[in-house]
């Protein structure tokens, strides 16, 4: 490496902007870097600020700049991360907490453009693999498409980690969220004790408890609401979005106001009081389990060569979507078949059976076999709907099929190669 002198610029390309970190190069000499008289030097590299764009000067020793890192679903990094350079003038003005969160926000939402779709049924693909269990029938792709959402779904590492740069976000270390609804999918009131009161990653106010009955957003299922309140006290914090990150659960929302000082953040160890909304959760159970049956039906009814890819059990527009087509003249006829069998099923009843079980245990309910990203040696949660194989999941679910009370499947959508399957539930 050559001798530098004292604020010399090396970067050949400063015009352009840098984006994804140092070059290599420049990072496996950057602890060397020395000048004409053997001292260690700082190399300068003209950068923008992620935020305001202006040029980081060499002279704004306030500026930072932040890898994010990419986990996986097990918390771990994987390697890839985003970049963010903050200048000083962002940070003075203790704009870098929200700068950051704008800007991954952002981040967020370019890298989930370029993978389809966001909220998957992982289950589903599983499905397909167990009624071939003598081929590898897995769609691969579909799986790890599946799975890259989830790992973003749950990037953010920095509500935890870079809450320590500034204002707001958490500077703790938070074990993850007992989930209490894994159990028992029929508990709505349930007693917590209060982890975190705090600012989530993209602002809003959160709570964070060592335990739920909150089903956060995910595998295909919305997020449930309801009401946090402390016993003895007027304090009510209206829930209304709940999602997980790292295993952690934040309850977002905001204080129903009555006159008093909301601003007054709740203490660690606080006992809270949870309380689910009911028909909301009633609803999002019955179209989760209607999904997992439609599913089920599909083969009975000729369609087995469709290879489920994601479920999307929404109250606004529910569907399955699947690879593979349908010819356009039997698409009807399909749609009406799927109905019968799905409400036939739904007559007939059975119960749900619902348990986080030994890996080898699970792997026997679910016909032999457990898909690809189920963790050997995991203890995953399995559901069950009456006679047909079980499958991992993370929804909540109706303790019996006759609770779905009834299914429409209004229509079958068939384009490029894809096809989707929609479907209501009775009211
Ligand atoms: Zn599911």
């Amino acid at each position: 490496m050559a001798k530098m002198k004292k604020g010399e610029v090396v970067d050949k390309n400063c015009d352009k902007e840098v984006e994804d970190g140092f070059p290599e190069a420049v990072v496996n000499t950057l602890d060397k870097m020395q000048n004409e008289e053997g001292q260690n030097m700082d190399l300068y590299i003209p950068r923008k600020c992620s935020a305001t764009n202006r040029l980081i000067t060499s002279k704004d020793h306030a500026s930072v700049q932040i890898n994010i890192g990419h986990v996986d679903e097990n918390g771990i990094y994987t390697g890839q991360f985003s970049t963010f350079a903050l200048c000083g003038f962002v940070r003075a003005q203790g704009d870098a907490d929200s700068a950051l969160d704008r800007l991954w926000q952002k981040k967020k939402v370019e890298v989930r453009q370029q993978i389809r779709g966001q909220e998957m049924d992982p289950q589903l693909p599983f499905k397909k693999h167990f009624s071939s269990p003598g081929q590898d029938r897995w769609p691969r792709e579909a799986s790890s498409v599946a799975y890259t959402c989830l790992c973003i779904e749950e990037t953010a590492p920095f509500s935890s980690k870079y809450g320590r740069l500034g204002r707001g976000g958490l500077d703790m270390e938070v074990n993850p969220t007992k989930l209490d609804y894994y159990g028992d999918m029929s508990k709505l009131q349930s007693k917590s004790t209060l982890i975190s009161d705090c600012k989530g990653d993209d602002g809003r106010r959160a709570l964070i408890l060592e335990s739920t009955i909150f089903h956060p957003q995910g595998g295909g299922q919305p997020s449930d609401t309801g009401v946090i309140t402390v016993a003895d006290s007027d304090f009510k914090f209206i829930v209304q979005d709940v999602r997980s990150k790292n295993g952690i659960v934040f309850h977002y929302g905001v204080v129903e106001s009555s006159g008093g000082d909301f601003e007054i953040l709740l203490e660690k160890g606080k006992e809270v009081v949870l309380c689910v909304d009911e028909s909301r959760r009633v609803l999002n159970s019955r179209l989760h389990s209607a999904g997992h049956l439609l599913d089920a039906c599909i083969q009975t009814v000729g369609l087995g060569h469709l290879e489920p890819g994601k479920g999307f059990h929404f109250p606004d527009g529910p569907h399955v979507e699947y690879k593979g087509s349908v010819p356009q003249n039997k698409v009807q006829s399909k749609a009406k078949e799927l109905e019968l069998e799905a409400n036939a099923l739904i007559s007939k009843g059975g119960k749900v059976f619902v348990a986080v079980l030994p890996y080898e245990e699970a792997s026997e309910l679910c016909g032999g076999c457990l898909p690809d990203y189920i963790p050997k040696g995991s203890t995953p949660r399995i559901v069950k709907l009456g006679d047909k194989p079980g499958c991992p999941c993370g929804g909540t679910h109706v303790s019996d099929i006759t609770e779905i009370v009834s299914m429409k499947v209004s229509q079958i959508r068939t384009k490029k190669g894809m096809t989707k399957v929609f479907y209501t539930v009775g009211a």
